[in-house]
C-alpha cells in the first residue's frame, strides 16, 4: 500500500509541473530511488498504469535510477559504500553511522509533448 500513495504523489507532482507548460501529454518520468529506500520499481509501475489513467500522464514511461548507499562512519569520520552483507565501517569496524545517500526518492525530470 505504501507504493500506492507514493505513486499518487508522483502523479500529482508531474501534473503540477506539466500544467503551466500547457502540455498535451507527459511521455516520460525520470525517478531517482536510493538503494536503501523500500520502494519497489515494479509496484510503482503497476500502480502508475492505474493512477495515471485518464490524465495527461496516461501511458507515460517510468525510468528508474538507483542511487547506491553511502555511509559516514561517526567513529573515524570516513565515508564508504557498504557491501550487501556488511554495513559496518571497513576502516575501523565502527557501527555508528550516518546515511549520506541511499534514502532518496524523487522525481528528477519529466518529458512532455505539446
Ligand atoms: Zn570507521
Amino acid at each position: 500500500m505504501h507504493e500506492l500513495s507514493v505513486t499518487e504523489n508522483l502523479l500529482e507532482l508531474a501534473l503540477k509541473h506539466a500544467e503551466p507548460t500547457q502540455a498535451n501529454r507527459i511521455t516520460d518520468l525520470y525517478l531517482v530511488i536510493g538503494q536503501l529506500s523500500s520502494i519497489v520499481d515494479d509496484s510503482v509501475q503497476f500502480y502508475w498504469d492505474f493512477v495515471s489513467k485518464d490524465t495527461l500522464a496516461e501511458g507515460a514511461r517510468l525510468h528508474f535510477k538507483r542511487i547506491p548507499t553511502e555511509l559516514l562512519c561517526l567513529d573515524c569520520n570516513k565515508s564508504y559504500l557498504p557491501g550487501e552483507e556488511q554495513l559496518s565501517c571497513p576502516y575501523c569496524d565502527g557501527i555508528r553511522v550516518k546515511i549520506l545517500a541511499g534514502n532518496e526518492f524523487r522525481l528528477e525530470a519529466i518529458e512532455i509533448e505539446n
